[in-house]
């Protein structure tokens, strides 16, 4: 690769013009992002199609080589940048994150295609995670499905101007500039669903409450059904009454106890009225049952 000592100069400091080519004036930060933007190893995985268009990226028409990118690793302890290339399963994402993990600081994900940023055609489906970022702070989404080699280039070369505006001075702007390592990101644990250990305690509060709560499932007549119900059962046996169809509770029914004949929406009329057929015919059970 070409030094460019130019990129570096960005003080108010000048240099003269017979120098420029040998002589830089610079902040520590810039040299130390100038040096590390130029030298990104990513770490050789794949997870789906996007990882075909990747290796397309690597390989001799386009080759992110020419940009620092190099070689990629095919561990995570020589790698700096991890490209999520693909699509995101609940099962993987627990590799993923470990493998995150075990890269040394500085480092970065970039999020590659619309499985990687937010599950894609998959998302919602019971198997695949929606989106990387809720797992790994993802520094650079390239969207697309799949994206194109250009479109990777493309992502790349904005992660490392995101590393220009990055400050060893600054602790605050990325974990690592910080006193010690950053904490590890917790490794979702991979159960009947996936599980966030950061999510932890909000899931056991959620299984206090529904272990609370009451059961789910069994279904009630509504009060007013329950009324209907009983007045039949005290107003005359069915049997007798034998009514051909719900119409004839209002002869079983004292005067003005059938809900229907006021209700003046039709559909809650119609509801009403299946209620009532309902109760009939569990009073019908309930008599026959008794005559059996
Ligand atoms: S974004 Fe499209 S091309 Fe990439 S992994 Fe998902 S489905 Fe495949």
């Amino acid at each position: 690769m070409e030094l460019n000592l130019q990129e570096l100069n960005a003080t108010e400091f000048p240099v003269p013009v017979e120098l420029e080519d040998n002589i830089a004036i610079t902040s520590l930060s810039q040299l130390y992002n100038w040096g590390r933007r130029n030298s990104m190893w990513p770490m050789l995985f794949g997870l789906a199609c996007c990882a075909i268009e990747m290796i397309a990226t690597a390989s001799s028409r386009f080759d992110f080589s020419r940009f620092g990118f190099e070689v990629m690793r095919a561990t995570p302890r020589q790698a700096d940048l991890m490209i999520v290339s693909g699509t995101v399963t609940k099962k993987m994402v627990v590799p993923i994150v470990r493998l995150y993990n075990q890269m040394p600081e500085p480092k970065y994900v970039l999020a590659m295609g619309a499985c990687a940023s937010g599950g894609g055609p998959f998302k919602e489906g019971y198997n695949v995670v929606s989106g990387m970022d809720k797992y790994l702070p993802v520094d650079v989404y390239v969207p697309g499905c799949p994206p194109t080699p250009q479109a990777l280039l493309y992502g790349m070369i904005a992660l490392q101007r995101k590393i220009d505006g990055q400050s060893i001075a600054n602790g605050d702007d990325v974990p690592w500039y910080g006193v010690g390592p950053a904490e590890p990101t917790p490794v979702p644990v991979l159960g009947p669903d996936i599980i966030d250990p950061r999510q932890m305690d909000m899931i056991r509060r959620q299984a206090e409450s529904a272990a609370d709560a009451p059961l789910l499932g069994s279904r009630e007549l509504p009060a007013l059904t329950q009324m209907v119900a009983a007045k039949v059962e005290t107003a005359a046996p069915v049997a007798e009454a034998a009514p051909a169809d719900v119409d004839a509770l209002n002869v079983v029914l004292p005067a003005g106890a059938a809900p229907w004949a006021e209700a003046e929406d039709i559909r809650e009329k119609r509801r009403l009225r299946a209620l009532a057929r309902k109760a009939l015919r569990a009073s019908r059970r309930a008599a026959q049952a008794e005559g059996e």
